[in-house]
């Protein structure tokens, strides 16, 4: 069996002193591969040097966070696009999107949007998947990404909207993948419980979102790729599926969604 961790920060500085620890527990987890989302200029650097350190296991992905930019939209793009040509195993640019959590204000969610279209332009121009963040800003979201018809893969990181959603963004697109996270273990995990069993699981991939929302029993501790495989094992009961088989399934599909040749 073999599982790749779709969206993790080991670069988070809980997780990078204790790196070493995390690759061997991953390994004798059947995790063989993760990809970090470094969302901030400080974060692309550790992705990087991540990505040279364990060749084949650290996959990177690169973006600006909603709430990161620069305010200067032509020199964060610029930035962007010289990390893309020195970053090792890039995968995807990731994770972007829209976050109004903190700010919903016209003027917030304008800039965000602008620097959100200018990163699929990016991704666009160099042929790479883009990892969504969304948070309280579901049809800003949905209408910026169908709008800019995107064509390359759009993953969904830690997908938290409904089933309708989820259903409706397949209507529009047809490579649209959602990350399924620990969230699905939580006791009141129904609405992704729903999603899981109503959207077609061949749009789902993998991912912990570590050290973030760390899957039951073990919430309150740090997250890690390792614990993946209790995501993995409670999809498989709600969808009554064998778990050996659904994983290579998934595995194959995010090989796919990014590219990535063993
Ligand atoms: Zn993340």
């Amino acid at each position: 069996m073999k599982i790749i961790d779709t969206h993790t920060h080991l670069n988070e500085e809980r997780l990078y002193p204790i790196r070493d620890e995390i690759y061997k527990k991953c390994l004798e987890n059947n995790v063989v591969k993760i990809i970090n989302n470094g969302d901030t200029f400080d974060s692309w650097k550790v992705i990087d040097s991540l990505a040279r350190e364990f060749p084949s296991f650290c996959y990177s992905a690169i973006g600006i966070f909603p709430t990161e930019g620069s305010g200067n939209l032509q020199e964060d793009i610029n930035r962007l696009e010289e990390a893309i040509k020195s970053t090792a195993s890039l995968v995807a640019i990731g994770e972007i999107g829209l976050d109004y959590s903190r700010d919903n204000s016209p003027e917030t969610k304008a800039k965000q949007k602008q620097l959100f279209n200018a990163q699929i332009e990016v991704a666009r121009k160099y042929n790479l998947p883009i990892i969504i963040h969304s948070r309280d800003a579901e049809a800003d979201t949905f209408n910026t990404i169908i709008d800019s018809k995107f064509e390359g893969n759009v993953t969904l990181h830690c997908y938290s909207g409904s089933f309708q959603m989820g259903l409706r963004y397949l209507r529009h697109k047809k490579n649209v993948y959602f990350g399924i996270g620990g969230v699905l273990t939580f006791k009141n995990a129904q609405r992704l419980v729903e999603v899981a069993t109503k959207v077609p699981s061949d749009h789902f991939v993998l991912e912990t979102d570590s050290p973030f929302l760390t899957p039951h029993p073990f919430r309150g501790q740090l997250n890690d790729s390792s614990k993946i495989i209790y995501v993995l094992n409670k999809l498989a009961e709600l969808l009554d599926r064998d778990v050996e088989e659904l994983a290579e399934e998934i595995y194959q599909r995010s090989l796919r969604i990014y590219n990535i040749h063993e």
